[in-house]
């Protein structure tokens, strides 16, 4: 079975399965941020990471790159010059009030479809993809449900695995009972993070704090909303439309005030009193949205921004989240 890989949360993965085809989202490796493969200059850490990974994947049966922010679009520019696999530019509309730019992301899934089948996968029947929709939201309902359970790091793996490889990457036993971890309560929140970035879990835990809310593009904030029973049963492509297009809340969204609802729904459920802001350099998008959270928020908020693969960086993220825990504490 030829795998799909993406990173972006607007793709679902239950389409590309759907298609008779493996959906893997990939998180790069902060290494690849210094690698040569693809190496480009004054783009986020993420971005060259992402490039390095996909020009260095040698199984990816086909690419999928979204729109979503101007240096994803040029990681595709990048990409399509030393890439074998089959690449798919899918447009990601920023504005989402309308009906039509709903209808434009539904016609980007069909034309995603088209793609698929092109590399050898079928036709999904209505029936088939609601089937894997139903797989899907019941392995993410149990996801969120563990949180706050489990360690952040290990919260934080298991939706990456998720990411990786659906419903089956996820521990069978995850929704048992554990004990809740104590600490500070803190929130992550920013784009994506990369896997070295999932220190910044351990190193909050080792300073006596424990990040409940993880609203990174890699964490819970990255999860489609759940999916309408009924809607999934009677016309299945438009309710994974809108769970995705409509339910997944990012800074990119114009205008993104969903992201601040969002993000003040989740923290009257999990009592935080800080919030690590992660950033990483050479991303204006989240960096402009620093001051708006900071005086949209009345909590303390800690800046961190980073570059990438280096361990002076990571040192200084220590030293500021011990000294934002003791503040806190
Ligand atoms: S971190 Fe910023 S620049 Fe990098 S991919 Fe995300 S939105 Fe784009």
């Amino acid at each position: 079975m030829k795998t799909i890989i993406y990173t972006c949360p607007y793709v679902p993965a239950e389409w590309i399965a759907a298609h008779g085809l493996r959906p893997s989202r990939i998180i790069p490796d902060a290494a690849g941020t210094t690698a040569q493969a693809g190496r480009t200059e004054g783009v986020c850490p993420f971005v060259q990471g992402f490039i390095n990974e996909v020009l260095t994947d040698k199984k990816a049966g086909g690419v999928v790159i979204t729109t979503v922010c101007d240096q994803m679009r040029r990681a595709y520019d990048i990409i399509v010059r030393g890439c074998d696999a089959p690449l798919f530019l899918m447009n990601v509309p920023n504005t989402w009030q309308n009906v039509s730019v709903q209808k434009l992301y539904i016609d980007e899934l069909k034309r995603l479809g088209r793609f698929l089948e092109s590399l050898g996968g079928k036709s999904p029947l209505d029936d088939e993809l609601a089937e894997i929709m139903l797989d899907y939201d019941n392995a993410r309902i149990s996801i969120l449900t563990a949180g706050g359970y489990l360690p952040a790091r290990q919260y934080a793996e298991i939706v990456v695995a998720f990411g990786c490889d659906g419903p089956d990457g996820i521990p069978k036993n995850i929704t048992e009972s554990q004990p809740r971890i104590e600490g500070v309560p803190l929130a992550i929140l920013g784009g994506p993070l990369m896997r070295q970035d999932f220190d910044i879990f351990d190193i909050a835990e080792q300073a006596g704090g424990h990040i409940v809310l993880d609203a990174t593009e890699t964490g819970q904030r990255g999860l489609c909303a759940p999916f309408d029973r009924l809607g999934l049963r009677d016309k299945p492509l438009l309710e994974l439309a809108s769970a995705y297009f409509c339910g997944i809340q990012d800074a990119s969204r114009r205008p993104n005030s969903g992201l601040y609802k969002w993000l003040k729904s989740r923290l009257a459920d999990t009592a935080v009193r800080g919030i690590i802001f992660h950033r990483y350099v050479w991303c204006d998008m989240w960096h402009a949205e620093l001051q708006r959270l900071k005086d949209w928020t009345g909590l303390p908020v800690l800046d961190i921004d980073t570059a990438g693969n280096n361990e002076t960086a990571k040192q200084r993220t220590t030293n500021r989240i011990r000294a934002f825990l003791e503040t806190l504490q």
